[in-house]
C-alpha cells in the first residue's frame, strides 16, 4: 500500500466571507462561537491566512480554488467592467473566465461528485449540483433577487431546494437559508465536494463594522449554521470539514473618491446630459484599493494629467501608497492596471465621480480591498478530519496553498491544478 489517502475521502468547504480570526477568538466574544473554536480545537488551523491583491471576495474565492494569483487564474477584482460611469455594473459570476483548472475540475476528472451553493466565480461551472452567486446587478438588494441565481442553477435544482426552504423563508437570514440549502444537497446527493459561501457576515460588516453587534451577530449565524452541517456529516468518517474565509476587515472612517480628482483633471469626459462617460481611464475600486486602468494609449497629456491628480490625491493624506506596475507584478495582481492607489488605515475607496473628495460620512463602516500585508487582511483556515492532527498550528500560510492542500485531502491528483505553493503538512 502506498501512503495515499482512502479514495472517496469527502470535502465539505465552507467559506464565511471576510472572517478574521481575531474576531471569533477575542475574549469577550468568543463565547458566541462555539462551532468555528470547536473545530479549530479538533483539527489543523492557520494563525492567518496571507491573501492576495486586492483583498475582495472573487479574485481570493479563486485563488481558494484554483491555488494560484489572480495574474494566473485570470480573476483580477469583483468587477467585469472597468467603466466606473456605467450604472450597474455586472462582477465576474461566471466561471469561464478562470484561466486555471479548479478544485471542482479536479474533483470531476476523477468522476467524483461535485456540489456548490452561491460560490463565487461559479456561473456556468462544470458542478454537478450547482447554485450559483449571481444577481442582477440593478436591484436594490441582491440578497433578495431569486430569480437570476434560480436561472443559472442547475435544471430544476432550485425549485427543488425552494422547496425545502420555504417554511423559514421571510424570517431566515442569507446564510441560514445557504446552510439549510447545504443539508439539503448534504443528505440528498451526498456530493463528494460540497462548497458554501456564507455572505452575511461581510455584507454586515461592509454596512456596521467588522465588530459591530450587527455583524458579530451575523457571525453567530454562520457558527450556527456550521455546527449542523458538521452534526450532519460526522456519520460518515470518510469527510473533511473546512471553514475558511476570502480576507480580512478592517474599519473606516471617511470614505474618499479618487476618482472625484481624476475627472477634476479631466480623466472623464461629460455626455450631452452633463453625466460623465469615459475617456480613455478605467477604474475599479475595491475598497481598500482602487485599480487604474489605460483602456487605450494614453497621449503624453493624459499621463501627466494622471500623475498631478495623484500627486493632489497624495496630498490629501488618503493614499498609503501607490502600487505601480512591477509591484503588481510581484504580488500576482491584475497585469492589465496601470497603477493601484492603495489606501491609507481608516480610509475606504468608493468610484463615485461627484461630490466632495472625502466624505467624512461614510456609508460603510468596514471594507477591505486592502495589500494582502495590511493588518486585520488575514483570513481564516481550519481543517478537520481524521488524518488531520488535532489542536495543530499551521502558522501563518498563503491563501495559494489552500487548493492543492485540499486536492491532497480528497486524495485527488496532484498534478491537474497548475503549479504554484506548496501544499500544506495538516497530519
Ligand atoms: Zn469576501
Amino acid at each position: 500500500m502506498t501512503s495515499q489517502k482512502t479514495p472517496g475521502e469527502r470535502l465539505v468547504l465552507l467559506s464565511v466571507d471576510g472572517l478574521r480570526p481575531d474576531i471569533y477568538r477575542a475574549p469577550e466574544s468568543r463565547h458566541r462561537f462555539p462551532n468555528i473554536l470547536a473545530l479549530e480545537k479538533a483539527g489543523a488551523s492557520a494563525e492567518a491566512v496571507e491573501t492576495i491583491y486586492p483583498s475582495t471576495t472573487y479574485p481570493a474565492h479563486a485563488t481558494i480554488v484554483t491555488g494560484v494569483a489572480p495574474r494566473t487564474h485570470g480573476v483580477y477584482s469583483h468587477l467585469a467592467s472597468l467603466d466606473p460611469t456605467e450604472k450597474a455594473r455586472p462582477w465576474c459570476w461566471f466561471a469561464p473566465v478562470l484561466k486555471a483548472p479548479t478544485l471542482w475540475d479536479v474533483a470531476r476528472a476523477s468522476g467524483r461528485r461535485t456540489a456548490a451553493l452561491s460560490w463565487p466565480v461559479s456561473a456556468g461551472a462544470a458542478i454537478d449540483h450547482n447554485i450559483p452567486e449571481i444577481w442582477n446587478p440593478a436591484v436594490p438588494d441582491p440578497h433578495k433577487d431569486f430569480d437570476t441565481p434560480a436561472r443559472h442553477a442547475t435544471p430544476g435544482l432550485f425549485a427543488e431546494v425552494a422547496q425545502v426552504l420555504m417554511p423559514i423563508m421571510g424570517r431566515a437570514d442569507p446564510d441560514q437559508l445557504r446552510g439549510e440549502a447545504a443539508l439539503y444537497l448534504w443528505n440528498h446527493y451526498r456530493p463528494d465536494l460540497l462548497m458554501v459561501h456564507f455572505v452575511w457576515y461581510d455584507s454586515q460588516a461592509h454596512h456596521f463594522g467588522p465588530a459591530s453587534p450587527e455583524a458579530l451577530a451575523a457571525l453567530e449565524s454562520a457558527d450556527q449554521a456550521i455546527g449542523k452541517i458538521r452534526d450532519a456529516i460526522t456519520s460518515d468518517p470518510g469527510t473533511t470539514l473546512v471553514v475558511l474565509s476570502d480576507h480580512g476587515f478592517v474599519p473606516v472612517e471617511k470614505e474618499v473618491a479618487p476618482l472625484v480628482v481624476l475627472a477634476e483633471h479631466g480623466l472623464f469626459a461629460r455626455g450631452a446630459d452633463g453625466s460623465f462617460t469615459l475617456r480613455r481611464l478605467g477604474a475599479v475600486s475595491a475598497g481598500g484599493s482602487l485599480a487604474i486602468y489605460w483602456l487605450e494609449q494614453p497621449s503624453p497629456d493624459d499621463r501627466r494629467r494622471l500623475e498631478t491628480a495623484l500627486d493632489r490625491l497624495r496630498e490629501t493624506g488618503v493614499v498609503q501608497q501607490i502600487v505601480d506596475r512591477q509591484q503588481l507584478e510581484a504580488l500576482g495582481a491584475d497585469p492589465d492596471a496601470e497603477l493601484m492607489i492603495e489606501a491609507a488605515p481608516g480610509i475606504g475607496f468608493s468610484d463615485r465621480l461627484e461630490g466632495p473628495v472625502v466624505s467624512e460620512t461614510s456609508k460603510d463602516r468596514g471594507t477591505h480591498g486592502y495589500l494582502p500585508t495590511h493588518p486585520g487582511m488575514e483570513a481564516v483556515f481550519i481543517a478537520v478530519g481524521r488524518e488531520i492532527a488535532p489542536g495543530k498550528n499551521l502558522g501563518r500560510i498563503s491563501l495559494q496553498q489552500i487548493a492543492p492542500t485540499l486536492v491532497q485531502v480528497m486524495g485527488l491528483p496532484a498534478d491537474i491544478l497548475a503549479p504554484g505553493k506548496e501544499s500544506l503538512l495538516l497530519s
